[in-house]
């Protein structure tokens, strides 16, 4: 019996309860690779294999072994984790690790400045307020410029070495009160993310408004700047929404000695942000087709590229960056999960140079970011993915082809309970069809309870000790994200209990998906 009183549960009882009512609530006591160990009724250790792997942050798996030798140095060498508004080398030393890395994959030669953070979300948030201080500082920079026009437009009319046109204001001093009052309601616009369709980004009180999950984001839409969400599948459909939300100001300025009203273009978007292949949101790789638009639309209207790397990133989709292969090229990257191999909590931010400011450094800051733990860890992690030539991209693409491919076979066998499987490397997804039409009574249930991947996680967690979990956005569709080190007697653990669960729905009233 474990060392808790029962009845008295204080850390998230509702999320508790939530998992008890599934048969999720095992309590783990140790973790090794893709094994966690879950504490059985009479104290023993029940091994059940594990393909949440941690949500996509056990890339090399529980508990490294030589990650967790060289934490160990590194505490009992007394290194010193807080050591804040000093030299931080170790910090330098992972910054310019990710280059070599992003530059090899990118093949080209754009550097990067790092800024450290905790979190996934809050590098993103980072990253949103990098892009937001820089378009602040361009808004100032053009609301600069007009005034100094409208200025000297003022002083040539005065002199007479400019005119009004025909059938323009009665005074220079009435249209350039007209152009400030018109300027002052555009530059007053909140700006606007874009974001693809069921992207997830985070659940803080900014980055949740780049999640698309109306559950996670609505409460908190009234904190912080607002997304679009743009569609995946309608080409055009970008375009069509920078069109909609284009800004433009008021410029005065003087051509052949006459006074010309013209406009100009208004940064109103802070970013475009996205994930390669959508985790949360039910693992879906973007096409090549939006990739390219997206990079051709940003690039054209000057609306900087975030491509958050935190969960694909750090080679679990075969390439260090998830973006390498469908040559997407960002303005700023995100990393977090994996880079702090499992013990450590590590994010970095990544801003390609010349958009970078430097008084940034000064806007975010974290007491715990950029410690010397986390990047000395951060830092062995990168080079355990980069040894042998990168062995372990190579093993994460082979392992997930072969995952994949049992996959598909199950799906092959059972078309009317799978309805697609997909996803790169490490990162792959089973959908269900849905079930919420099904003729049998108790398999409607669960498939109306908005919980069905739950219900189905928590049979294959009590039948066949697999932990899987759906993707927080879309419950009809399993994830598995295990670590580079998936053996096949895993991948074949899986698959048994793949097909009981589709038989299960496929036979039987789905009864014994719910809990008894
Ligand atoms: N971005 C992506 C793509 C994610 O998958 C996640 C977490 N699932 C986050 C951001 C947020 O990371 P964290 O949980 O570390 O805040």
């Amino acid at each position: 019996t474990g060392p808790h009183t029962a009845g008295s549960e204080y850390a998230e009882p509702f999320l508790l309860a939530v998992l008890a009512s599934g048969g999720l609530d095992a309590e783990y006591v140790r973790g090794e690779r893709n094994t966690l160990y879950r504490r059985g009724e009479n104290g023993e250790e029940v091994p059940v294999t594990d393909f949440v792997g941690g949500y996509g942050s056990l890339m090399l798996g529980h508990n490294h072994p030589e990650i967790n030798a060289y934490a160990k140095e590194l505490l009992d060498g007394g290194t010193p984790v807080h050591a804040q508004f000093s030299r931080h080398p170790y910090a330098n030393d992972v910054a310019a690790a990710l280059n070599r890395i992003v530059q090899r994959e990118r093949g080209d030669d754009e550097s990067y400045y790092a800024i450290f953070a905790n979190s996934g979300a809050e590098a993103n948030e980072a990253a949103m307020k990098h892009a937001e201080l820089d378009r602040g500082l361009r808004l100032a920079a053009l609301a600069e410029e007009i005034d100094g026009h409208i200025t000297e437009v003022t002083v040539r009319v005065a002199d007479g070495t400019a005119v009004l046109p025909a059938g323009s204001a009665d005074s220079v001093e009435e249209l350039a009160a007209e152009v400030r009052r018109r300027n002052e309601a555009q530059f007053a616009r909140p700006p606007l993310f874009l974001v693809p369709e069921g992207g997830f980004h985070g659940k803080l009180a900014g980055s949740v408004q780049l999640t698309h999950n109306e559950g996670y984001r609505l409460p908190f839409r009234a904190l912080a700047a607002q997304a679009r969400f743009v569609p995946r599948d309608q080409p055009g459909a970008l375009r069509k929404i920078v069109e909609e939300e284009r800004a433009k100001v008021l410029d005065l300025t003087v051509e052949g000695g006459e006074v010309q009203l013209v406009e100009r273009d208004f940064p109103l978007f802070t970013a475009f942000v996205l994930e390669p292949v959508l985790g949360e949101g039910g693992i879906h790789e973007l096409t090549p087709a939006f990739a390219q638009e997206v990079q051709q639309v940003c690039a054209e209207t000057g609306i900087p590229l975030v491509i958050d790397e935190i969960q694909t990133g750090m080679g679990r989709t075969g390439t260090f960056l998830a973006a390498t292969r469908l040559g997407l090229k960002g303005d700023y990257y995100t990393l977090a999960k994996s880079l702090g191999g499992g013990i450590a909590k590590a994010a970095v931010m990544l801003v390609r140079r010349p958009l970078y400011r430097g008084q940034f450094e000064l806007a975010h800051s974290s007491t715990f970011a950029k410690d010397s733990f986390s990047c000395l860890v951060a830092l062995k992690v990168l080079e355990l993915l980069e040894a042998g030539d990168g062995a372990v991209y190579r093993t994460a693409a082979e392992r997930g082809e072969r995952m994949l491919a049992m996959l598909r076979a199950v799906r092959d066998e059972f078309p009317e309970v799978v309805k697609d499987v997909r996803g790169r490397g490490l990162m792959v997804g089973l959908e269900f069809h849905d079930q919420s039409e099904a003729a049998a009574e108790p398999l409607r249930q669960v498939a109306r309870s908005g919980f069905f991947g739950y219900f189905v996680a928590g049979h294959m967690l009590r039948a066949h000790r697999i932990r899987v979990f759906p993707t927080s956005s879309a419950v009809n569709t399993l994830r598995f994200e295990p670590s580079v080190y998936l053996t096949d007697e895993e991948i074949g653990r899986l698959e048994t209990s793949l097909r009981d669960v589709c038989a299960i729905i496929r036979d039987t009233d789905g009864g014994s998906l719910a809990p008894v």
